[in-house]
């Protein structure tokens, strides 16, 4: 038996980066993961791995549709699926055994195996007892799934099964307009794959900006994905190589199928705590599943706290890492914070979708005065030049003093430009402040100077 002052349990981008942190404060600490690899859910099969084929296919398709208009012939690229996904492989070796190396550069220990909780202040793993005076569960989510739809993972799969397909589906029904289902479905249609999404809204990328939106979905459109809304899956039937997913209209009760090679099945998250023992512990857990905390991550159990996945927010890898940083600060008896309203959200799809603070249709609800200031990327230099003009930057901003409430991208780069107005709204700076900053000519970056300009009232040059 060993004895620590934290024993998190979860190696994703919540615990690793939680135990770094504790290593760093000084804490004797030691992390659990039952996986083969460390980095959880993001690293192994999520944010990852989705992001290697991502580029992969955008590549591709850059070069399929831009490379001769700008004078770039010869050869175009052919795709051999098995080295597409062994680069994949590659890239996650990498990142996990990445993770590896901060473990035993900042002395922690890696518990190897399935953890549970005995009772406060122990952790068993395997036969092992360990103890701790600080636990911290990290142990992430996992797909949910439909009623009348059974996962294989070959012919009807979760995101896990459509990182690493047998081959290239000629026909793809993705199930759900999310993130993850967009970005895996955009994947399959560069590669040749008919793309079909079906939808119970009756938009994509429910709850984002309604203009965003729009043009998503016709640029998406165009890219051959297929969209269905506001119909409801009744069932998937599945052989050992085909599928059917039946669904209903919701406007008119119409019944209809569709046949696929692969389903994908992206209708979301649950957090996953099986076999850590909460229920004996009396942890309490919301109806949806979620471990209970405080605004310190701590659970109604003494010295047993949570974050990532497996608590209440945005299912996300960078929101799992601030809280993981945050419950390492407090228990080392700092005082940090997590500003929830301003968390970004992105799609890596091509464009990029990137938000952050709040949308026209929160604010209207809420009775907030705000201006909109919006720029094409049509009007920027740089956009035009690459082939990435489609898209726009929204900026929010209070109409009476001009704090920056939310912004929403559409358009090349988004997931990166979305960070300046973040810090800004870090700082409560007004669209004006932003308007006002210098920005390098010529950059993407300029358009979002230009819808600050616009949000402030003083106008876009290039609009
Ligand atoms: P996880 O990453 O899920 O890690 C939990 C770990 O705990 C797992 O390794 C699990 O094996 C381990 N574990 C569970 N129970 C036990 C136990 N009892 N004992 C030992 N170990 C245990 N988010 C983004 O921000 N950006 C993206 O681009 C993005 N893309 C995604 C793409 C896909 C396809 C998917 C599925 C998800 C994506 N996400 C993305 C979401 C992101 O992966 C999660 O929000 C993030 O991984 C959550 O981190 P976590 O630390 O809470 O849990």
């Amino acid at each position: 038996m060993a004895s620590y002052d934290v024993i998190i349990i979860g190696s994703g981008p919540g615990g690793y980066v939680c135990a770094i942190r504790c290593a760093q404060l000084g804490l004797k600490t030691a992390c659990v993961e039952g996986r083969e690899t460390l980095g959880g859910t993001c690293l192994n099969i999520g944010c990852i791995p989705s992001k290697a084929l991502l580029h992969s296919t955008e590549l591709l398709h850059e070069a399929e549709h831009n490379f001769t208009k700008m004078g770039l012939k010869g050869k175009s690229p052919s795709v051999d699926w098995p080295q597409m996904l062994a680069y994949k492989d590659d890239v996650i070796g990498q990142n996990t055994k990445g993770v590896e190396f901060l473990f035993k550069k900042n002395k922690i220990d890696w518990l190897k195996g399935w953890g549970s909780i005995p009772e406060a202040g122990k952790v068993k793993v395997g036969d092992e007892v360990h103890e701790a005076k600080h636990i911290i569960v990290a142990t992430g989510s996992e797909p949910s799934s439909l009623p009348g739809v059974e996962i294989d993972e070959k012919v009807v799969v979760t995101s896990e099964g459509a990182l690493s397909l047998g081959k290239i589906p000629k026909k793809m029904v993705v199930i759900g307009a999310g993130v993850i289902g967009l970005e895996l479905g955009s994947v399959y249609a560069r590669l040749g794959s008919e793309v079909t999404v079906v939808e119970y809204m009756d938009t994509i990328t429910p709850g984002m900006d309604a203009d965003v939106q729009r043009q998503f979905q016709r640029i998406l459109g165009k890219q051959g994905l297929t969209f269905i809304l506001g119909a409801a899956v009744q069932g998937v039937e599945a052989t050992k190589t085909k599928a059917k997913v039946s669904y209903k209209l919701k406007k008119d009760d119409s019944e209809a199928t569709l046949d696929a090679d692969v389903v994908l099945v992206s209708t979301g998250r649950k957090p996953y705590t099986d076999g850590l023992g909460l229920d004996a512990l009396g942890v309490k857990v919301s109806d949806r599943g979620q471990i209970e905390v405080d605004d310190h991550y701590r659970t109604n159990i003494d010295g047993i706290y949570a974050i990532g996945d497996c608590i209440a927010g945005p299912m996300l890898a960078h929101k799992a890492e601030d809280e993981g940083m945050a419950v390492a600060e407090g228990v080392a008896g700092q005082h940090p914070h997590v500003n929830y309203g301003v968390i970004p959200s992105v799609i890596y799809t091509h464009p990029e979708v990137a938000s952050v603070g709040q949308t026209e249709a929160q604010l209207k609800e809420a009775g907030h005065a705000y201006r909109a200031g919006t720029f094409q990327f049509m009007g920027n230099g740089r956009a035009r030049a690459n082939f990435a003009a489609e898209g726009f930057v929204k900026i929010l901003a209070d109409q009476a003093t001009d704090r920056i409430l939310g912004a929403h991208i559409i358009g090349p780069m988004a997931g990166d430009l979305i960070h300046e107005i973040c810090v800004a709204m870090e700082f409560g700076a007004a669209a004006e402040d932003l308007a006002r900053t210098c920005h390098a000519h010529p950059t993407y970056s300029e358009a979002v100077r230009e819808a600050a300009l616009a949000a402030s009232g003083m106008g876009a040059i290039h609009a």
